[in-house]
């Protein structure tokens, strides 16, 4: 298959781009470079520099591939930036969405996956939660990634598009950027590394559902290349455990100090208005009907990140 992964050079595109040559398919990355680095890339996958929003240049990069399918993985993934900057938010994860969806109508693309987010469509949730949970985003951020699925649903409906939504809970691992939603990881790796003082907001006691980055993109493996139920299917992407704020700033100091024996652990912050107490999903329907699970725990995950960093 041929496989077109818009903003393939970023953290869980280059991974999914990793797991498309591993298991035999060619990969093509349309990415514009605002977040994501080439030298996430095998030096041998092409490369189109082009903004998503310019639904020109995009078509020309459809026209060159030709893909059998496309995973979608490009957007303006800040939560904060988000609501500092609705407009540009929605310019790129609505907008930039809908030109990729319609150039993958127009050419014949078999089959589109989305990046959705289970951390921010279902808001406060004590419990881990199905795909059934109704959705209630409380940021812009939030809202485009919901108008994202239901814009996938109409082209299913109407166009028979075949279309995945994942909804990935907080991914982390290497290559991770420290601006996106599972930043954390990345931001206490950094600063601790550098010797630097990092912050835990409020009391610390906010859940989060951690999930690797390279189990995500098997996941997109399967969500591309296995047979789907319906013309439009959401999946949870996660690992359903709790860990909140105060554990991992732990997990990663205890990894930290192989590296660095004087690596400061946080200090305290004022909590953040808008933080969500608890975010966690269920992981059950991907396992019934894509036939994925999470592999790697959590000790061994951060292990593996704070050595990349
Ligand atoms: P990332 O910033 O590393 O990757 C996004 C990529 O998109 C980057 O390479 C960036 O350069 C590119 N991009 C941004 N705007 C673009 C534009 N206008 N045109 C072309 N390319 C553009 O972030 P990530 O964490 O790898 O996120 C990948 C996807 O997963 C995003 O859609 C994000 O919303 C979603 N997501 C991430 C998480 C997480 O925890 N990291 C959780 C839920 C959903």
């Amino acid at each position: 298959m041929r496989i077109l992964v818009t903003g393939g050079a970023g953290f869980i595109g280059s991974h999914i781009v990793d797991q498309i040559v591993a298991a035999g398919h060619e990969a093509f990355v349309v990415d514009d470079l605002s977040t994501g680095d080439t030298s996430n890339l095998p030096s041998d996958v092409p490369v189109f520099e082009v903004d998503i929003r310019n639904a020109d240049q995009l078509r020309g990069v459809f026209i060159a591939v030709r893909p059998d399918a496309v995973s979608h993985q490009a957007a303006q993934m800040s939560v904060s930036r988000s609501v500092r900057e609705p407009a540009y938010d929605a310019g790129v994860n609505v907008m930039g969405l809908l030109n990729v969806l319609g150039l993958a109508l127009e050419q014949n693309v078999g089959r589109f996956v989305f990046a959705s987010s289970g951390g921010v469509l279902y808001g406060d949730v004590d419990a881990a939660v199905p795909e059934t949970h109704p959705a209630d985003p409380i940021s812009p951020y939030g809202i485009s990634k919901w108008v994202g699925e239901r814009y996938l649903q109409f082209y299913a409906r109407e166009f028979g598009m075949q279309s995945v939504a994942m909804r990935y809970a907080n991914v982390y691992g290497p290559r991770q950027n420290p601006h996106g939603e599972a930043g954390v990881v990345a931001i206490f790796c950094q600063k601790m590394l550098r010797g630097e003082q990092s912050t835990i907001n409020g009391d610390g006691k906010y859940i989060r559902d951690y999930v690797y980055g390279v189990d995500v993109a098997k996941a997109n493996i399967a969500a591309l290349t296995k047979d789907i139920p319906s013309k439009f299917e959401p999946f949870n992407i996660g690992t359903s455990l709790p860990t909140d704020t105060n554990e991992i700033a732990t997990l990663i100091h205890q990894e930290c100090v192989a590296f660095r024996s004087d690596a400061p652990l946080p200090g305290r912050g004022p909590a953040r208005a808008g933080d969500l107490r608890s975010s966690r999903i269920d992981f059950g329907k991907a396992q019934r009907i894509l036939g994925w699970k999470p592999t790697v725990d959590l000790k061994d995950g951060i292990h593996e990140t704070v050595a990349w960093f």
